[in-house]
């Protein structure tokens, strides 16, 4: 497997990496590239068998549809049929960028892509790299992320490295992702429009177009596996350490004073936590994402934490995670259904130093 260099951003047009990669892509080969919010495995979206492939190397489920990369409105407007008027009013301000809209599908892609629905999710990424391979090719890519499902997002090309080797033809390595979350996916079919899964661009700002837009009952609850969800992808785990993952709900000494209380107990576990919480983990397998209240680093850095702290293998995960708050709506939903909705509310509990649950 290749991995090339294409962070120097300056003549992609002309990069002979990425007009390889494109060829990959055109005889249906599989090939890693940086976006915005995470890196993507892509595949020529037109080509059945090349999209067969994403599925086999990350094994995907076959019912989780995938996303179509395009280079502007105009492969939306290929790929999908009955776009109401807030679809465009939506491009216009928010793409490309971290947003993907869920139509009608026109059935122009391979069926795979859409893993069986009438809808597809479309998307035009903000990132030079994408955008060069995207205009290079000339082919809408079907690209979900680039990891074995199950495992966090990569936001790396290492990342990608570690977990698809051997399995794909190649990555663009473009450097770290900016967003580092994936993005919001809005159904636009269903009425009101529906938040599918909080990512970059939040639901103020979708209600600036769609006013009535909500999130879907399944982005901060638990879904049960027989369910019907709009968003094949949500009812199945997102990302599952091997550790137990526990979100603490309250202040940064309580939840200090609880895990030490633990760590006493079983010294195998592990902290995701705040930047200002590090000194009160002196010891401790402590890991921080960043500030408490600056959400894009927050969101930026939560991916490689999370594949930080899965290397000690450790038994438990407690993790701090911003709660209630449109502005990190997408890290609430990532580590709520990291750690399976398992959270301890501190202000429950009277004796937190016994670690009294
Ligand atoms: P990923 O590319 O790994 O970020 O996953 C794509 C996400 O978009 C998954 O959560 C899918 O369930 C969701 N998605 C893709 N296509 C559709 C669709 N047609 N309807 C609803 N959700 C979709
Ligand atoms: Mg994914």
């Amino acid at each position: 497997m290749e991995i090339w260099d294409v962070k120097d951003f300056s003549k992609l047009k002309a990069n002979k990496h990425i007009q390889k990669a494109a060829e990959i892509l055109r005889s249906g080969g599989l090939v890693a590239f940086p976006t915005e919010t995470v890196y993507g495995l892509g595949a020529n979206a037109m080509d059945s068998a090349a999209v067969h492939r994403i599925f086999k190397a990350k094994g995907r489920p076959q019912d989780n549809p995938l996303i179509a990369h395009v280079a502007d409105v105009s492969g939306l407007e290929l790929l999908c049929r009955d776009i109401p008027p807030a679809a465009y009013t939506l491009c216009e301000l928010y793409w490309p960028g971290p947003l993907t809209l869920v139509l009608r599908s026109s059935g122009k892609v391979a069926p795979e892509v859409s893993a069986g629905l009438d809808t597809i999710a479309v998307r035009s990424p903000n990132h030079p790299v994408a955008n060069a391979l995207i205009s290079a090719c000339d082919i809408p890519i079907a690209a979900p992320s680039a990891n074995i499902s199950g495992s966090p997002s990569p936001t790396e090309a290492r990342h990608v490295h570690a977990d698809l080797d051997g399995k794909i033809d190649a990555i663009l390595d473009g450097g770290s992702c900016k967003v580092g979350l994936e993005s919001t996916v809005l159904d636009l079919v269903s009425d009101p429009p529906r938040i599918l899964r909080p990512g970059g661009i939040t639901l103020e700002q979708i209600k600036k177009v769609c006013s009535d837009a909500v999130y879907d009952e399944a982005v901060f609850s638990e879904v049960s596996p027989n369910t019907m969800v709009r968003s094949p992808g949500m009812k199945y785990r997102h990302y599952a350490p091997q550790a137990d993952m526990i979100i603490l709900r309250g202040n940064s000494d309580d939840a200090a004073r609880f895990i030490r209380s633990r760590a006493a107990l079983n010294p195998n576990i592990a902290v995701l936590c705040y930047q200002e919480e590090l000194p009160l983990y002196k010891g401790l397998n402590a890991v921080s994402y960043g500030p408490e209240v600056q959400y894009d680093i927050l969101s930026q850095n939560l991916y490689s934490a999370l594949r930080a702290l899965d290397e000690a293998e450790p038994d438990i995960i407690f993790a701090r995670c911003p709660e209630g708050n449109d502005a990190a709506a997408a890290i609430e939903n990532r580590l709520k259904r990291a750690s399976a909705h398992h959270i301890i509310d501190l202000s429950d509990i009277s004796d937190i130093g016994g670690g009294n649950t």
